[in-house]
């Protein structure tokens, strides 16, 4: 099943230019309703379940089957993220809820440096390198 958006719980990313689940969708499949204010999945046979919408979205309105290798059917599964960790709650069929919480990152959040402090090439698209080759090669 494809990505379907819970209309209740949708809030049209309070009208920004670009809602959450139309950034993050790699097919470019999520659309805001103007009229109503709510996303909607325009081309459902495009959709490869990838999540990445269910994740991002800030209201959690957006559900997609959950893969089998990881509940049963019947059930319906939500991310939800924080800076560190992403916790899925499960709920089966019976109605029971199961809650499991995965640590995401060993870093904190926006301490990464991009290029690790190498320097970066120079902007020569025919350069063969990648962006702190050479240096980074000789680690
Ligand atoms: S990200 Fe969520 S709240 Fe924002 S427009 Fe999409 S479905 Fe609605
Ligand atoms: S599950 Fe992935 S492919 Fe499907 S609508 Fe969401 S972001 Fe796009």
């Amino acid at each position: 099943m494809p990505s379907f958006v819970i209309t209740g719980k949708c809030d049209g990313c309070k009208s920004q230019d670009r809602t959450a689940c139309q950034y993050i969708c790699p097919n470019d499949l999520m659309v805001l309703d103007l009229l109503t204010n709510k996303a909607y999945n325009r081309a459902v046979d495009m959709c490869w379940e990838c999540y990445s919408c269910v994740k991002i979205c800030p209201t959690q309105a957006i559900e997609v089957r959950g893969y089998a290798d990881f509940m049963p059917a019947g059930a319906v599964v939500q991310p939800l993220r924080s800076t560190d960790a992403i916790m899925w709650a499960v709920r089966f069929r019976n109605n029971t809820m199961r809650r499991f919480k995965f640590p995401i990152r060993t870093t904190p959040e926006g301490s990464i440096e991009p290029d690790a402090g190498f320097p970066t090439a120079s902007d020569d698209l025919n350069d063969p390198g990648l962006r702190t080759e050479p240096d980074s090669l000789r680690r």
